[in-house]
């Protein structure tokens, strides 16, 4: 019998409506433009030069000797869970308990579906800050929740939030925060007076919080304070990172939750049906990674703030207007100056232009028209890749 062949024949298509609309990332649509012409990728986020040697080697021992290689844990390897809560209590003096109030995933993206799928019902809604990562709108539709977003706006040079706006934003139906600080993709970290209101209408409205803290070691001016560290805060957060970013290892994917046990052990139970548990032999490596000396993290963060500075310069040279990041590796610009407003035409045209990749902002906004005429640029790369990047750019106004 001939094997059948044709597609599913329905009227109904085939992508469900909580996913209706979500088409390819932006990140691989535009990393593949920079493929494809041989520009210099500053669209995506993530380094061109892997982490530490030593952590790397911790890896590879890992899979070499099987420490690892079988199903861990599913809360994670006790390793890891111990060096999460030991990384909290040593930079912000949080305690957890790595028996019952830690959760490896794969990589923070994992811990925030998890998350929003454990914690949300149908209808709920959602307040996230606007411009966000794309996942979160992904991950609130898959959950059945409704967002919200509140969005921050330009204000002297940079991307703030208006608190009397997230004030009105809450509803009898908000029944979580999605707090993403530093934020990608403005850079905006938020103030510790911010954070203490955010505190109080959390604690006031009695809502649940999730934090995405991915870029915690990459705040140049004063340091990372998490939420859960402010009154009231503790038994109603849950505070996500991963290695991505803080170690330059993007591919590994070793993200972690902390929380109360009620709150890890719901994220838990919607974790194990989506991956069971998280590879084994990383998890090792990045026991060993957070337990890295203060210069590590030191380093990592004087270089990234020299890119900026350097790219931030360029751009700013090259004619773009320039919202200084506070945190993260990415810089927000306004293509306004060049007569231009359509971030996403000017993002598919500039690789051609001038060789260089970018991300328009339009596609984290609920409505596109808030941030049509921005676009991103990430400043992880080489020294060098970023000085022959802003040579590039320096043609666009030519
Ligand atoms: N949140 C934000 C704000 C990010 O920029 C990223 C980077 N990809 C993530 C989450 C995802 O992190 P991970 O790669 O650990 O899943
Ligand atoms: N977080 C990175 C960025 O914002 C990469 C995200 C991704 O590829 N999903 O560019």
């Amino acid at each position: 019998m001939a094997l059948m062949t044709a597609p599913v024949s329905s009227n109904r298509p085939l992508l469900n409506r909580r996913l209706a609309g979500f088409g390819t990332t932006i990140f691989a649509e535009m990393s593949a433009l920079a493929a494809r012409t041989g520009a210099i990728n500053l669209g995506q986020g993530f380094p061109d030069t892997d982490g530490p040697a030593e952590i790397a080697e911790a890896a590879s021992r890992a899979v070499l000797t099987g420490l690892g290689n079988q199903y861990p844990p599913g809360p994670g390897v006790p390793e890891l869970r111990t060096a999460v809560c030991a990384h909290q209590q040593r930079f912000y003096g949080l305690a957890y308990d790595p028996d019952t109030e830690v959760l490896v995933t794969a990589g923070a993206t994992e811990g925030i579906a998890a998350a929003l799928l454990a914690l949300l019902e149908p209808g709920d809604e959602v307040i996230a800050l606007e411009p966000f990562y794309d996942s979160y709108a992904a991950c609130i539709a898959m959950a059945g929740a409704v967002r919200v977003p509140v969005t921050l706006r330009p204000h002297a040079g940079a991307f703030t939030l208006d608190l009397d706006e997230l004030r009105a934003a809450v509803t009898p139906r908000t029944r979580l925060l999605l707090l993403n600080t530093p934020h990608n993709p403005t850079g905006t970290v938020l103030t510790p007076a911010e954070l203490a209101a955010v505190a109080e209408l959390a604690v006031e409205r009695d809502l649940l919080v999730v934090t995405d803290e991915v870029y915690e070691h990459l705040v140049f001016e004063g340091a990372h304070t998490p939420l859960a560290g402010f009154p009231g805060m503790r038994e109603r957060t849950l505070s996500i990172s991963s290695a991505g970013k803080t170690f330059s290892f993007t591919g590994w994917k070793v993200g972690w939750v902390t929380g109360t046990r009620e709150l890890v052990t719901a994220v838990r139970t919607a974790k194990q049906y989506l991956t069971y548990v998280s590879a084994g032999p990383f998890q090792y490596a990045m026991a060993e990674a957070l337990r890295l000396p203060d210069s590590y993290f030191d380093g990592f963060r004087a270089d990234l703030r020299r890119k900026r500075d350097l790219l931030g310069d360029g751009l700013r040279a090259a004619g773009f207007e320039v919202f200084q990041p506070r945190g993260t590796y990415f810089i927000t610009t306004d293509i306004t100056p060049f007569g231009e407003k359509d971030g996403q035409a000017f993002c598919r045209a500039l690789p051609e232009r001038c060789g260089v990749a970018a991300i328009p902002n339009s596609v984290f906004y609920d409505d596109p028209a808030t941030g049509r005429s921005q676009v991103r640029f990430t400043f992880c790369k080489g020294t060098g890749v970023l000085e022959e990047a802003v040579e590039r750019l320096g043609r666009l106004a030519r």
